[in-house]
């Protein structure tokens, strides 16, 4: 008995194809035209493994050549597929930090495509014939659009703090509010940066309130800096009061001692004729006489990641002179995409149009709404068993961007007796493309907000896909 069941086994495990005889089977000489010998290989024996211990396990399976021919090319394209990939966003929340922030314009990923496609003058400078600056691409329309004397950009807002703390209060007290003492999501925390950056962090107020005499009685000889922080991602509500930087710049220049504010999301134009009133106005800041101003590129700006300084010349050019600049400088890809964002903002309405992040912000409800009842038209004539309807709910901003506003959108949701929400949230995010959506109470939401036009066939196809039994 157990004799026969090992002539048995031995003989399927002959059976199966050797590596060799894929290889060079057509199959085999196809797969090879197409994809790296290396994964060919790993994936033929990978299958073939995982065949051969089936059969010693006494685990049934199927042996039959197409399905083996299947699996390997389903190994084969697992193998050889990106790790970043693109996804459809139906969360809502524009900025969203997980998601890669702010999508680019057309413009910019045009201008990123046309300069890294080359050779450029990244750092040439073809008037004079020589060696030129990579951050004097930006240095004249940042100037123009904030009213800043001069303007440096280097890889991320993070790092514009660091470098600036470092240039100017190494060793030194820098004086923060503790209402202003942030954690910004993927681990930016204030007073941690400002301890790497050698900065001796010097807490002046309370929680919830931070007078004027509180940072006038923390002046010292060793004090460098004032540093209001703005707390992009929270709200103290109730028994509040923080000083104005108009106040701050006061206090300092009476003292004597450079005032920063970390804006953190870079807005470049008055929104609130958008309903948007708390989101301060980097020109307005400029304005206030404040020495440094720092902010993203890839927040409300709606550009790649970067981070921005401006302000005035004598502490700019120190700041430029810091080793440290070299070690978090701007690349070119960034670049290219940077100054094509700008551009969009001499022209205030082309960048509320153009620019992904400030359109999907700023778009009008009955844009949403439309869009909501096409997406669930389309749906519900593809799913007749589902509960489909649009709804009415509130999306957020995110990335540390307008905190305590609730925009009003509109969504589709869906429900249906045969798939539990769980399972459907798990199979959109799980399928190709990927879509993230939200769970309301027993129903799923697209919120339709941050679905982009170019979003729409693959959100229907993977919705019905996913709700199909
Ligand atoms: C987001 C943010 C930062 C960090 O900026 P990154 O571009 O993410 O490095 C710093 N400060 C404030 C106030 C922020 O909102």
């Amino acid at each position: 008995m157990v004799e026969k069941e090992m002539n048995e086994k031995q003989k399927l495990l002959s059976g199966l194809p050797s590596v060799d005889e894929i290889l060079k089977s057509k199959n085999g000489i196809d797969w090879l035209k197409v994809y790296p010998r290396r994964f060919v290989l790993q994936a033929i024996r990978e299958t073939i493994d995982s065949r051969r211990k089936e059969i010693i396990g006494d685990i049934s399976s199927n042996l039959s050549e197409e399905l083996i021919i299947a699996d390997i090319e389903n190994t084969i394209e697992k193998l050889s597929s990106y790790s970043l990939n693109p996804l459809i966003n139906a969360t809502g929340i524009v900025i969203h930090t997980n998601f890669g922030r702010s999508v680019l314009s057309k413009r910019a990923l045009e201008n990123i495509k046309r300069v890294s496609g080359s050779y450029s003058n990244l750092e040439y400078d073809f008037v004079e014939g020589k060696r030129g600056k990579r951050y004097n691409h930006v240095k004249r329309i940042l100037r123009e659009i904030t009213n800043a004397e001069d303007a440096l950009v280097v890889n991320n807002n993070a790092a514009a703090v660091m470098l600036c703390l470092n240039t100017l209060s190494k060793g030194k007290e820098v004086i923060v509010s503790r209402g202003e003492l942030v954690e910004i999501g993927g681990s930016f925390r204030m007073p941690e940066i400002m301890a790497a950056s050698g900065a001796i962090l010097r807490e002046v107020g309370t929680t919830n309130k931070t007078h004027f005499f509180d940072y006038e009685n923390a002046i010292n000889e060793n004090t460098s800096l004032i540093l209001k922080v703005h707390k992009s991602n929270f709200r103290v509500a109730g028994f509040t009061e923080d000083v104005s930087i108009e106040d701050l710049v006061d206090l300092g220049s009476r003292h004597q001692v450079p005032v920063m504010f970390d804006l953190g999301s870079g807005c470049l134009i008055d929104l609130k004729p958008y309903g948007v009133y708390n989101e301060p106005v980097v020109k307005d800041i400029v304005k206030s006489k404040v020495e440094i101003t720092t902010f993203s590129g890839d927040k409300l700006l709606g550009g790649p990641q970067c981070g921005v300084i401006v302000g005035k010349k004598e502490y700019m050019e120190r700041i430029q002179k810091n080793p440290i600049t070299r070690a978090i400088r701007i690349d070119k890809l960034t670049l290219a995409g940077f100054e094509a964002t700008l551009q969009e903002y001499i022209d205030e309405e082309k960048a509320i149009r153009n620019i992904p992040t400030l359109r999907m912000l700023l778009q009008k409800p009955g844009e949403l709404k439309n869009r909501a009842y096409r997406i669930a038209k389309r749906l519900k004539a593809k799913l007749k068993n589902a509960q489909i309807v649009v709804v009415s709910d509130s999306s957020r901003a995110g990335g540390g961007a307008l905190p305590e506003v609730d925009l009003p959108t509109y969504a589709v949701s869906i429900k249906t007796d045969e798939i539990s929400v769980n399972d459907i949230e798990e199979r959109l995010r799980k399928g190709v493309p990927p879509i993230i959506a939200r769970i309301k109470e027993d129903s799923l939401i697209i919120d339709v907000r941050t679905v982009r036009q170019e979003d729409l066939e693959g959100l229907v196809k993977g919705v019905s896909l996913a709700l199909s039994i």
